[in-house]
């Protein structure tokens, strides 16, 4: 066996647990030693039935068994009462005073954990009021542990496992065990470098991987955590260094900008732009008349006017001319990620360019536009044209700006002299396509992107390591910012009523279904659907009778969720019921309502993209935030997001605020929980990337570090979304 041993290889597997792994991406030994525990059970707080103490505090594991409800005698209080048996094969009665419920919650023959107090009464001991856990899993047989225990004084704790449906924790528990004693972990290299781990002060990775698994004491367990965390971050820095080193090396055009083009340009808005809008404008400008690719991410929330920043480069780009040529101009290519996008950034670029005389393509799945036309009317100022003339006029320059979706950048789209590229919502491409395209191309085009999901700066350094970053941080004056409201049970009515009022007044509405956490993702997708389902058939039934009602969630195909989006944008529906699927970037400046149901699920970054989705009319705009307070925390979290206005500030409240075990929402990212550990710490980010500029400037091919450059080739680091 060695590390790259597929996992059905090495192990005995029955079918459940093969898919189980899959399903967790662990395919070979390596893998395994790669899934680490997320927590380690404390047992050194366990007692046994038969050591525990009358009047402590102990915490049993054990089977239930004769669970009943029942009156007590003379009081007729309502109560649970049963038997724990634990796994030294003792009883103990338990009972549960005005809890009834917990008889009918329990089974008899599950495992749980009880914590309480241990009374000796006339019948013997007992545990009164106990709380109550399931512990289906436990990480290992306590039995065992109990012995193992006594055996070494230096014990930390119990490894417990991510587990999924079919392979338990304390199946990974056994599989990391073998292995580690075979030294399997030993034949892995390093991929930190020695001369980092040292002045870091962190572990290699043999002694990391037995310490994580493993570990004798809790600093063990924390110093290889923290190593692990650094590894990933830093392996993550090292690719995007290395891919924007290679970016830069490239032939790009060195752009001249006349400030007077510019101000002709801008000066032809019907506003003022923000100083963040014209600071964003500088910076690009200053970029590229350098002679060196621009790797830009612009990041920006909804409505802050990120169109505007990117209509001007285009132009400024435009008003150059291909090397060496007298004529034609250097080209733009602006990508979407759906064909509504895509459409409606082709109808704003028409009215900006329109006194310019300048053409403009538009390409999609489904067709292809040309701007402008010689029959042109006031409602339609392009025609179709087909693909063919499209791509033709985009070969010999004729059309200088082409608007579309992946179409794009297929291979048979081929520009005479791209000069910028331009991509909103960074985040739905892969950071390797621009490189393809340049390589397409024959030279590197300037390269901007743009997003609006409001992510961590950390996570932004990390993810877009490749990137400079520029925040615009200003909203338009005048923007009526949206009513945004919580909506406890009670209170649900009256809102119902208010949106109705809408309504009647023309305006739409979205009802954004809750966030169901599975921790499979297939269910949770599946259980997302479900609820949309379900919730638009209740609304129509019982809520907003007569009212046009569609759905949409993410199960659907990418032509179907258009085809919804299309209906709702051109008022065939009035309620779109929906998962957070509506995220990204469609604007249906009539939609002003929005109700986000289980609004306490959703991460505050999150919560405040699904509130973007309503700020675009003239109209004033309402949220409705459905939520069950539970506890003083979930109100003011949503406190807190009623208030805010930046979605920046609020993904760095959503970091600081949440254990690592509740950054599942987070894992869109591609990152592991322990990574997120680092994110949450900027030093070790700001580390792993100096560290990682540092080698790439060095020794851009990376051939001093052979183990380095090979699990970067292999593994590439594509962060893959959806
Ligand atoms: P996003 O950043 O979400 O892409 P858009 O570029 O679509 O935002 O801008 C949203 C709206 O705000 C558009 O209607 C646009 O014309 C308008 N807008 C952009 N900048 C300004 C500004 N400085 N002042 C007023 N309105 C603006
Ligand atoms: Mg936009």
């Amino acid at each position: 066996m060695n590390p790259e041993t597929p996992i059905e290889k090495a192990f005995r597997l029955m079918d459940d647990q093969k898919k189980a792994l899959a399903r967790l991406r662990v395919t070979t030994v390596h893998d395994l030693l790669y899934h680490f525990p997320t927590r380690y059970s404390d047992m050194s707080t366990l007692s046994n039935i038969e050591t525990a103490e009358a009047g402590s505090v102990v915490t049993l594991y054990g089977e239930l068994s004769k669970l009943e409800t029942k009156k007590g005698f003379q009081s007729r209080i309502p109560m649970s009462t049963g038997m724990l048996t634990d796994f030294s094969g003792n009883k103990i009665k338990v009972v549960w005073m005005n809890q009834a419920y917990i008889a009918k919650m329990f089974h008899d023959g599950e495992t749980v954990k009880l914590t309480g107090k241990m009374t000796d009464g006339k019948y013997g001991k007992g545990l009164m009021n106990p709380e109550i856990e399931r512990a289906p899993n436990m990480p290992i047989d306590v039995h065992d542990s109990l012995f193992e225990k006594e055996s070494s004084q230096n014990f930390f704790g119990y490894p417990v496992y991510p587990e999924t449906r079919g392979v338990t924790s304390k199946w990974f528990y056994h599989a990391v065990q073998k292995l580690l004693k075979q030294k399997i972990h030993e034949q892995i290299p390093d991929p930190i470098p020695k001369e980092i781990l040292k002045k870091y002060n962190l572990p290699g990775l043999h002694t990391a991987l037995v310490w994580i698994h493993s570990p004798e004491k809790k600093e063990h367990a924390e110093a290889a955590r923290k190593r692990f965390a650094f590894e990933e971050i830093f392996l993550i820095q090292v690719s995007r260094q290395k891919e924007r080193k290679e970016y830069e090396e490239l032939f790009s055009y060195k752009l001249k900008v006349d400030p007077k083009d510019i101000e002709d340009f801008t000066g032809r808005f019907p506003f003022k732009p923000t100083q963040s809008q014209t600071d964003a404008i500088d910076t690009i400008l200053n970029d590229v008349q350098k002679g060196k690719p621009m790797s830009r991410l612009i990041e920006g929330d909804v409505g802050s006017g990120k169109t505007f920043v990117a209509a001007t480069i285009a132009y400024a780009t435009i008003k150059n001319r291909p090397q060496g040529q007298t004529f034609g101009n250097l080209q733009v290519a602006y990508m979407a990620p759906t064909e509504v996008l895509a459409t409606q950034l082709f109808e704003n670029f028409v009215e900006y360019f329109k006194h310019t005389g300048i053409s403009i393509g538009l390409i999609t799945g489904s067709g292809c536009r040309k701007f402008p036309t010689k029959v042109a009317s006031a409602q339609k100022p392009w025609t179709e044209i087909s693909r063919t003339q499209l791509l033709k006029w985009v070969k010999n320059g004729e059309i200088p700006i082409l608007i579309g979706t992946h179409a794009l950048i297929q291979k048979s789209v081929d520009f005479e002299d791209l000069g910028l590229v331009i991509i909103d919502e960074q985040h739905r491409f892969g950071t390797n396509q621009r490189m393809k395209l340049a390589k397409k191309e024959g030279h590197a085009p300037h390269y901007l992107s743009m997003t609006a999901t409001p992510i961590p700066r950390t996570l932004a350094l990390t993810l877009y390591g490749d990137l400079d970053l520029t925040v615009i941080d200003q909203m338009p004056s005048g923007r009526k910012p949206v009513i945004t409201e919580i909506v406890t049970p009670t209170k649900r009515e009256a809102a119902y009523e208010k949106i109705k009022t809408e309504l009647k007044a023309g305006r739409q509405a979205y009802i954004i279904c809750p966030r169901i956490d599975e921790p499979d993702p297939d269910m949770e997708f599946a259980m997302q659907a479900k609820s949309v389902v379900s919730e638009a058939k209740r609304l129509e039934k019982d809520v907003f009778k007569g009212y046009r009602i569609d759905i949409m969630h993410s199960k659907m195909t990418p032509t179907k969720k258009a085809e919804v989006m299309k209906k709702f944008s051109d008022h065939e529906i009035d309620i779109l019921v929906s998962t957070s699927v509506v995220e990204v970037g469609v604007n249906v400046p009539n939609a002003t309502n929005i109700v986000i149901e289980g609004a306490d699920r959703f991460g505050l970054a999150q919560l405040h993209q699904l509130r973007g989705r309503v700020i675009r009319g003239n109209h004033q705009a309402y949220c409705y935030l459905f939520a069950e307070a539970k506890t003083a925390k979930t109100a003011n979290r949503l406190k807190a997001f009623v208030k805010a206005k930046n979605g920046f500030e609020l993904a760095e409240m959503d970091l600081a605020q949440r254990g690592t075990g509740d950054l599942a929402g987070l894992k869109q990212w591609g990152i592991s929980d322990i990574g997120m550990d680092a994110i949450k710490n900027i030093k070790m980010v700001e580390f792993a990337r100096n560290e990682a500029i540092a080698i790439v400037e060095k020794d851009p091919t990376l051939s001093e570090y052979p183990i380095l450059r090979s699990i970067i080739e292999k593994k590439g680091f594509e962060i893959h979304f959806e």
